[in-house]
């Protein structure tokens, strides 16, 4: 068993955890401004409504767990009806939020310290690989101070070469016409990409000869030296993950990534998720749901005030495909952007009729227009509420991406409260289907510990897949774009790439 780092159903941080705050702050590394906050006495249960798939009936709130703090009153067993949505409901959320973590993330903090005295470990460096052969001149890293390794080069040539040759980028582009570059942006047609999906599968199938041999080729490595080992091992897996066609969900899969911790990796895992789906021959649509934007920054959408955005959808009742963009660096991605307005949109929805609800009608009537997406990712912003409750309204499965940093559990419980509320009182449905670990140092135990940690907690709906600490992953928004394009060799990339495989996959076994 590991030390406790936070949990939060401990109401008091026991001895080994405040030694190892102490430890961590004397070491000058980990995020120090997501302190303990005023939520972090919260006793929830750690299984609060995790284990998905329960029928609506089940949906009857254990008022014990949710009520536990006393802040969320629950007394009607039973009420479903999103339409009948208790204003009761969404005042508990609003107090439970107050209670809550709001934007307490230390995005560049922490990033900065990469490098920092807080190694615990003599583990190596996770490796980011050099893109060689790149027009890079333009996207190096800035004053990035952690190890930079190329590697050897028969490796990174190997698999630059590879990724350049990629059958399946070329059967793309080949292929007939998919109608999602022809007709108004932002409305595929069901099924129209089936001549794509075909073209994808023959020509992975017929790779499968060139990418054993290629990893058959590899440098066989040792031990003694990790970074080579690592580097290789790396390669082997992009060789074998690059131009996978993603098996297309048993329904479309509609998926809430909330965290009301801020610079968690939520923006981050939404649009790099997104684009390794796209890319891997999905539908997807990002909804921008946060204010500030990041999203639609980070795919390259316009999203300056007079455009036509989510809060458009949300307080004006204008259909989602009116204001759906394409994503000019992934083919069938597409981005509901966020403008500023949004940030009025908390205080607007108040007044008007199923305010909870909006989101979820919007996407319904597209999908009853004949418009679907095979998956659809919505970016919340750092709070919980009714933005966020449209999103959880509208979704059926909550991804949480968890940041591998001290502090990192807490407020969780705080989260599956809220989505219990909203389980309970808005949308049977609703889950916690997958976690995602971000930002993970392999330097530190810290990032291990973690890691391990949540893993005991969620063992079904954490991703084996863990995503790096990685400077491509954070250079990539100020260029528009995703680190799926602006370097798909990058240690970032591979790690999105792997995990949005994961998450096809299960999806696609109908069991997310
Ligand atoms: P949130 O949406 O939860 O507020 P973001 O996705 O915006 O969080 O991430 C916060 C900051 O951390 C951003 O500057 C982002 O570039 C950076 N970041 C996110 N994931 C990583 C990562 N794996 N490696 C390095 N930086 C990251
Ligand atoms: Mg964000």
């Amino acid at each position: 068993m590991s030390t406790n780092l936070g949990w939060p159903s401990e109401p008091e941080p026991s001895p080994e955890h405040r030694r190892l705050g102490w430890l961590a702050r004397m070491l000058g590394g980990v995020s120090r401004e997501t302190g303990q906050g005023p939520g972090s006495g919260d006793t929830g249960g750690s299984g609060l409504g995790v284990g998905g798939g329960e029928a609506p009936e089940a949906a009857v709130v254990d008022a014990t767990l949710v009520a536990g703090d006393g802040d969320a009153e629950i007394d009607t067993p039973g009420r479903t009806d999103v339409d009948r949505a208790e204003p009761d409901a969404v005042e508990a959320l609003a107090d439970a939020d107050a209670d809550g973590d709001h934007g307490r993330g230390d995005p560049g903090g922490a990033r900065g310290s990469d490098a920092g005295p807080e190694v615990l470990s003599s583990e190596p460096a996770p490796v980011e690989e050099e893109p060689d052969g790149r027009d890079n001149a333009s996207r190096e890293p800035v004053d990035d101070d952690r190890t930079e390794a190329s590697g050897p080069d028969d490796l990174t040539d190997d698999e630059t070469d590879d990724e350049e040759e990629r059958p399946v980028d070329n059967a793309v582009d080949d292929a007939p016409d998919n109608t999602l570059s022809t007709q108004e942006p932002g409305v595929p047609a069901a099924g129209d990409n089936v001549v794509d999906e075909e073209a994808r599968r023959r020509a992975y199938a017929d790779g499968h000869a060139d990418r054993e041999a290629l990893v058959a080729a590899l440098p066989t490595v040792d031990d003694d030296t990790p970074l080579a080992r690592e580097l290789a091992d790396n390669a082997r897996r992009r060789i074998q993950l690059t131009g996978r066609p993603f098996p297309k969900p048993a329904a479309p899969r509609v998926l809430t990534v909330a965290n009301q911790k801020g610079g968690v990796g939520k923006t981050t895992t939404t649009v790099n998720v997104a684009a390794a789906l796209a890319q891997s021959g999905l539908k997807v649509l990002v909804i921008d749901l946060d204010p500030q934007g990041n999203a639609s920054t980070a795919l390259g959408i316009d999203h300056h005030a007079e455009v036509p955005s989510i809060y458009d959808v949300l307080v004006d009742g204008t259909p989602l495909l009116d204001v759906v963009q394409p994503c000019t660096t992934v083919e069938s991605l597409f981005c509901a952007p966020a403008t500023i307005d949004l940030a009025g949109a908390e205080i607007e929805l108040v007044s008007l009729v199923a305010r909870e609800t909006r989101l979820q009608k919007a996407i319904a009537a597209a999908s009853e227009a004949g418009h679907s997406y095979d998956y659809i990712l919505i970016d919340c912003p750092p709070s919980l509420g009714l933005l966020t409750v449209n999103a959880m309204v509208a979704a059926s499965e909550v991804f949480i991406p968890i940041q591998c940093e001290y502090y990192a559990l807490e407020g969780l419980s705080q989260l599956l409260k809220n989505i219990e509320l909203v389980r309970a009182h808005l949308n049977p449905p609703l889950h916690v289907s997958t976690i995602l670990l971000t930002m993970y140092d392999g330097r530190t135990r810290l990032s291990a510990q973690v890691a391990e940690e949540v893993r005991e907690h969620f063992p079904e709906q954490v991703l084996r897949t863990t995503v790096p600490r990685s400077v491509r992953i954070s250079e990539a928004p100020s260029f528009g774009e995703t680190v799926m394009t602006y370097d798909s060799t990058s240690s970032g990339a591979l790690a999105y790439l792997e995990a949005a495989g994961e998450m096809a996959d299960r999806g696609a076994a109908g069991a997310a």
